[in-house]
């Protein structure tokens, strides 16, 4: 075969291989998109696990009408337009990848209005080459996103969708890790028409609290050790819940860096070493930390989903995160029995 550029729906197709795996991965980004617009309040909408519907509707900034079909378009950022600014990323995203990669494996609608407009706007796009209709419609400023029949055209991507509840439960997973990215903001999930969840915003500690206990349970909130250090410029704050309340499983352990949820190698390891011996056998740590430092200092296009980031200083993370956790484990009460708790 000889040489050609791809058309641009096979490349945003092939694209979307990389962000796009399931539907829990179209609400990430998505609900990603509303915060950096500066919503304060987002609601996802979710039919059949995710692979009927996935609607999100935010009260940020909205979209110009002219932008609408560019916003659709690979490489299409309002976020980085220098390497300098690539350097020192502040948003969630920045890689202009995802409205075109979603809009390329299912049936896309975007609907806005900016302040400035006295009508809302939509933009439709079928995964057919990437040709994009516009007409106008009633909006609110903000945005919604409304992804239908997702994979319809990529049946390999769709023979691995499992069952609606377990699409469902990592959606579920996602909105929770967004819930404790940030506080300040009123996140609602519906699942085929039914509230099932209802994060309410507040700054103040006891409606942090109550987030905290919505999402990690209330047995997690009462034994957890607040920790909040700062050294070098590197703050470290957030939750640890003490070996005697160690789990089964590694299903409580968020970390964050710079607002942006991550797994990742250096944070967990300097996190397993904090626990040491400490931890039962078989038992795993749980915990919520957030760790903040000037953004030149970390790399996050690592990874198109932007799991994984890379420090600088990885030495000087690294030991950071582990005094703060080894200190604060010090201080914790040993294992004391539950009836001498009171
Ligand atoms: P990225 O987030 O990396 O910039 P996306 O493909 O996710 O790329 O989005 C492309 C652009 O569309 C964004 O840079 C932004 O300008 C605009 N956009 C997307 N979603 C929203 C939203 N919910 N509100 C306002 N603007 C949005
Ligand atoms: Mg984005």
């Amino acid at each position: 075969m000889a040489i050609q550029i791809l058309p641009a729906r096979l490349a945003n197709q092939i694209a979307a291989g990389e962000v796009v795996e399931r539907p829990a991965s179209v609400v990430k980004e998505l609900v990603e998109n509303s915060l950096d617009a500066g919503a304060t309040r987002i609601e996802v909408d979710i039919e059949k696990g995710g692979a009927k519907l996935i609607r999100i509707r935010d009260n940020g900034g909205g979209i110009p009408r002219d932008e609408l079909t560019l916003a659709l378009s690979r490489h299409a950022t309002s976020k980085v337009s220098s390497l300098a600014d690539l350097e020192a990323i502040l948003s969630l995203g920045f890689r202009g990848e995802a409205l075109a990669s979603i809009s390329s494996v299912s049936r896309l609608v975007l609907s806005a209005r900016t302040a400035e407009q006295e009508q809302g706007w939509q933009a439709v796009a079928e995964g057919r080459d990437m040709v994009v209709q516009l007409q106008p419609a009633s909006h609110p400023v903000g945005t919604t996103v409304e992804v239908s029949d997702l994979f319809f055209n990529t049946p390999a991507r769709r023979r691995f969708m499992r069952t609606e509840k377990t699409e469902f439960g990592h959606i579920d997973e996602v909105l929770r890790r967004i819930a404790l990215s940030r506080f300040d903001v009123d996140l609602i999930l519906r699942h085929n028409g039914k509230p099932v969840r209802q994060y309410r915003a507040g700054r103040l500690p006891s409606q942090q609290d109550k987030r905290l206990a919505a999402v990690c349970g209330p047995a997690f909130v009462a034994s957890a050790l607040k920790f909040d250090s700062e050294h070098h410029g590197l703050r470290l704050w957030g939750w640890l819940a003490p070996p005697s309340a160690a789990r089964a499983q590694p299903d409580l352990q968020y970390t964050y860096v710079n607002g942006r949820m991550m797994r990742d190698k250096l944070l967990n390891h300097a996190v397993r070493q904090a626990y040491g011996e400490r931890l039962p056998a078989e038992g795993h740590g749980a915990f919520v930390l957030y760790l903040e430092l000037d953004a030149r200092e970390v790399d996050v296009n690592v990874h198109p989903a932007k799991h994984e980031v890379r420090f600088h200083q990885a030495r000087l993370v690294h030991d950071f995160i582990y005094q703060v956790l080894h200190q604060a484990l010090a201080e914790a009460p040993v294992a004391a029995p539950a009836s001498a708790a009171e």
